[in-house]
């Protein structure tokens, strides 16, 4: 079988590859992301064909990043996962090949380190874990993985319904008892967490959620994570997830990051963004644009 590069891009010394899981289905942008309307979207010329439809329907993919800085074999968000019983039917009980694609990046499964979670939504820690006769267990054996304290004692105290329970118990508790869950504190400068890799406070989707900077050789990349869903949003920075957990500090949050990026070299690396999924943020009026940056 002839075998697809994965798509990558160089970011110093660094190689950010990309790991697809699945396209999102139509409807996802239209519940995600009320605000923009078919109207809205068709007023950003610049995001057709590849972010959006001529319909003005929005183009959203689930995929994870992954790089080796220095020896450190790093995974940002595992997406979906296979085989989870999910409310959501795009995310129900898929059977993707991600595993084989992680490894045909050359990342198998127990060669990753790190996996940084930026936050503890179900399209975010699904690979956690897979099913060995009927059992959970962790994806990455050899791996910590990372996210915020303040993440996790969010969850912690919330009430959830039994979805987001059950979410808990087979995509994070697993990983928890298993003793490979770290947790940091990230201060509001951001938090170092090996050299050339940072985590960004970006709170306001959910109360702990971080972006992942990454740097070499002067060169810098932002996986944004769910701070921002679509880059409809450099345009509209008003425009929110109908499942941000504090809109108006997910607001914030979008102009303090897209403002501190625009103009610069540093490539925005979408969790979201359908193909090309990255590139430089440049102001428009008085919002901006996202002028994309091809994988390899
Ligand atoms: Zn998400």
């Amino acid at each position: 079988m002839p075998s697809t590069p994965t798509p990558s891009w160089t970011v110093g010394d660094v190689t950010v590859h990309r790991i697809d899981e699945i396209p999102l289905p139509p409807a996802t942008g239209q519940w995600l992301l009320p605000d923009a309307t078919p109207g809205t979207v068709a007023g950003q010329d610049w995001l057709h064909p590849d972010f959006a439809d001529a319909d003005g329907a929005l183009r959203l993919d689930s995929h994870s990043f992954a790089f080796d800085l220095d020896g450190l074999r790093v995974l940002v968000d595992t997406g979906i996962g296979n085989g989870k019983q999910r409310a959501n039917p795009a995310w129900h009980d898929l059977r993707t090949d991600y595993p084989r694609r992680l490894a045909a990046a050359g990342f198998p499964p127990d060669s990753v380190d790190l996996v940084v979670l930026t936050h503890l939504h179900a399209d975010h820690v699904g690979w956690n874990t897979r099913e060995v006769d009927g059992a959970w267990v962790p994806t990455f054996p050899r791996a910590r993985y990372l996210t915020t304290r303040a993440e996790r004692e969010f969850w912690a105290g919330y009430a959830m319904d039994e979805a987001r329970a059950q979410m808990f118990r087979d995509s994070v508790l697993p990983v928890e008892r298993a003793g490979r869950l770290d947790l940091v504190d990230v201060p509001a400068e951001g938090l170092a967490i090996a050299p050339g890799l940072r985590l960004l406070p970006t709170p306001g989707h959910t109360p702990g959620h971080v972006a992942v900077e990454l740097t070499s050789r002067g060169r810098t990349a932002v996986i944004t994570g769910d701070c921002l869903h679509h880059p409809v949003q450099l345009a509209h920075p008003a425009i929110g997830a109908c499942v941000d957990i504090d809109p108006q500090r997910s607001e914030a949050t979008r102009r303090a990051l897209l403002g501190s990026l625009a103009g610069t070299d540093t490539l925005l690396l979408g969790t979201h963004f359908a193909p090309p999924t990255a590139g430089h943020v440049v102001a428009h009026g008085d919002a901006y644009r996202l002028r994309p940056v091809p994988p390899a």
